[in-house]
């Protein structure tokens, strides 16, 4: 038995050496196909993956659906907000903050507010959309005190000075996710008491600059995802991923930090339900 004991379920249940995929997108067609998400649930239970945070990137349409999946399986959480590929849409610049709020309160089953952040490379909105879009989402989770499930690419300066603006307003908790950004942008959001996590990425060979800052983060800040449908791992790269798949990423750095499989994959267990501290309610 887990000696940190993070979650012993209320009817006695236990999650032992099991994997929990801290990012995925269940309602993706790509991931669900002819089958649906509830497959790939099934899947993911067969491989020794327990549980899974179903990210939402659109509050406006694709919510309800996120909503419905983490329902209808135990240990299946879900996320509420806007992707900032999405901040340029007008319906999602009309949920307000207090919208947010108010959803997130009523429901247990969501966890965490996002995938909210800053996108640069793609640019599919502006920044100030994404800005905007982003600052609203910090707010509810300050006000909620859930965790801000981030999203950063090519945005580390903005990225930096938006989370350490934030967290002067009060207790701000969140994740980095699918870290691939710089040092810079790591040493800061550790700093503010952020978690870092990573995908499939850290296991491909040319990721040697991702793997140097790997290598200096503590390790109980270290979350692992797939971000399925998306980034699958060494050695099923170029495959559609699903949560199954974490396990592969969560042995790669077992491994790399020199640790048991059992050993990382109780460490990045227990610091999901620390971080995402509202799921053990539902975690029976
Ligand atoms: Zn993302
Ligand atoms: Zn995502």
């Amino acid at each position: 038995m887990s000696a940190s004991g993070v979650y012993n379920g209320s009817q006695g249940r236990v999650f032992l050496n099991m994997w929990i995929d801290s990012h995925c997108h269940l309602d993706d067609p790509k991931l669900a196909g002819a089958d649906g998400a509830g497959a790939a649930v099934a899947r993911a239970r067969a491989a020794g993956v327990e549980g899974m945070l179903t990210i939402c990137c659109r509050t406006s349409d694709s919510f309800a659906g996120i909503l419905d999946i983490a329902r209808a399986h135990e240990h299946v959480w879900c996320s509420i907000g806007t992707h900032p590929h999405e901040a340029g849409d007008p319906a999602e610049q009309a949920i307000s903050e207090s919208d947010l709020v108010t959803r997130a309160r009523a429901e247990p089953k969501i966890i965490g507010i996002g995938e909210a952040g800053l996108d640069y490379f793609y640019n599919h909105a502006s920044p100030e959309d994404q800005k905007d879009v982003f600052r609203k989402q910090l707010r509810a989770a300050r006000q909620t005190d859930l965790p801000i499930i981030v999203h950063a690419r090519d945005a580390d300066a903005d990225m930096i000075a938006m989370l350490r603006e934030e967290s002067g307003g009060g207790a701000l908790r969140g994740v980095l996710h699918c870290f691939s950004s710089g040092r810079d942008l790591a040493l800061a959001a550790l700093d503010l008491g952020f978690y870092i996590s990573f995908s499939g990425i850290v296991t491909f060979p040319k990721s040697e600059d991702l793997r140097a800052i790997a290598r200096d983060i503590p390790l109980d800040r270290v979350l692992i995802e797939t971000d399925a449908p998306y980034l699958a791992p060494v050695p099923l790269r170029g495959k559609v991923n699903e949560p199954a798949y974490v396990i592969h990423t969560g042995r790669f750095l077992a491994d790399f930090y020199g640790l048991g499989e059992d050993d990382f994959a109780t460490r990045t267990r227990d610091n999901f339900f620390r971080l995402f501290d509202r799921a053990r309610e539902t975690a029976t």
